[in-house]
């Protein structure tokens, strides 16, 4: 069987509005700045992906840089590894962080894409997975917000689709106020619900190692990045002197960081992000480190793909659950029972609501 040709590579930015506008210790963010992205082949297959620009600052930037890779790429064979290896060695000089690895990721997303319509199957199935379905938590809320409405949040979070686990966002200046929201939250949803916890980068390693000390004892599913994400040694003395597991990962670039954060002896868990690890191809190299050295892997934000992706990890841990895209996509993921189920339709499963995204096109 030859393999189809790409023909184009269209992109689209759009602002789209949260449900629940993200608010950390770090940073708020106000829209969706999103760059959409449909890589078309000779015989009118398309593969879709999206990238956030985490703000409509950069949709510019992110979106042009996207064109100048895709336009590499025109009349090359629909091999997604063989694509992702031409256009790094043709990035060797200039390197890959920042937008350039987005880029590179929205367009690799979207050949695997492609690549799995040419199958005729979901991405899960093409990568060898028969899982049908993967442990979600429900990242949509409980984000640095007023303590005394918390709780009512959560409760909420979890009747939404019966999820086991949510994520609570901390860092507050006052270390007390975390700890009233912690418990807030925990009187109300009980023990048998995961609770993780996120600074969000916000801390001191002096500043992280202090506050351990009380949220140590809170029955914590996991404390995420304490520190600033790149200090692997500070990381790892803290993960050293906690019980509770360390969990980062959403913003190493690539396999080859997350072996030095493996080898730094970082965190206890891992999370990549689709985004910012190289896509699908660079999920299953980070996914073959994680399996190697032992740590489960969860994802970070972009729950479609990663649903797909999780089910092929050997380590498959947790899927974070976000419904960011949800207002451009003509399917949203499903969750039922708090389990983010793997779409039948080939591919991925984005379909763009057109109607949507020609309101929030930019
Ligand atoms: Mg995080």
């Amino acid at each position: 069987m030859s393999l189809e040709k790409i023909v184009a590579v269209n992109v689209r930015k759009v602002v789209a509005p949260f449900s629940v506008p993200p608010k950390t210790a770090t940073g708020t963010l106000t829209d969706a700045a999103m760059v959409l992205i449909d890589l078309e082949t000779e015989s009118g297959i398309v593969g879709r992906s999206y990238l956030f620009a985490f703000s409509p600052l950069f949709l510019t930037p992110l979106a042009a840089t996207v064109e100048s890779l895709g336009s590499l790429i025109i009349g090359d064979a629909l091999a997604p590894l063989s694509l992702e290896k031409k256009l790094r060695s043709r990035l060797k000089l200039i390197d890959t962080p920042g937008l350039i690895g987005l880029a590179l990721a929205g367009i690799d997303m979207a050949a695997w894409d492609a690549h799995a319509k040419t199958y005729d199957l979901p991405l899960a199935q093409l990568l060898g997975s028969d899982v049908t379905e993967v442990q979600a938590y429900n990242s949509c809320g409980l984000w640095i917000d007023d303590t005394a409405t918390l709780a009512d949040e959560a409760e909420a979070l979890l009747a939404s689709n019966d999820f086991q686990a949510l994520k609570l966002r901390i860092g507050r200046e006052d270390a007390r106020a975390d700890l009233a929201a912690i418990r807030q939250v925990v009187n109300r949803i009980g023990d048998n619900v995961h609770l993780m916890v996120d600074y969000n980068q916000s801390q001191t390693v002096s500043s992280a190692m202090e506050r351990m000390r009380v949220l140590d004892n809170e029955g914590l599913y996991w404390i995420e990045e304490p520190i600033r994400h790149a200090d692997y040694k500070g990381s790892a003395q803290i993960a050293r002197a906690m019980a509770t597991p360390l969990q980062t990962g959403e913003n190493l670039c690539g396999d080859f960081e997350l072996q030095c954060a493996i080898d730094a002896g970082a965190a206890n868990l891992y999370m990549p992000d689709v985004q910012r690890i190289g896509g699908v191809s660079g999920w299953l190299r980070a996914a073959a480190l994680c399996n190697a050295n032992g740590f489960s892997m969860s994802s970070h934000l972009f729950p479609e793909v990663s649903v797909h992706l999780l089910a092929a990890t050997p380590t498959s841990h947790w899927l974070e659950y976000v419904n960011w895209a949800d207002p451009l996509l003509e399917k949203p993921l499903e969750v039922l029972n708090g389990m983010a189920q793997i779409p039948s339709r080939p591919g991925i499963g984005i379909e763009w609501n057109e109607e949507a995204v020609a309101r929030y096109q930019v």
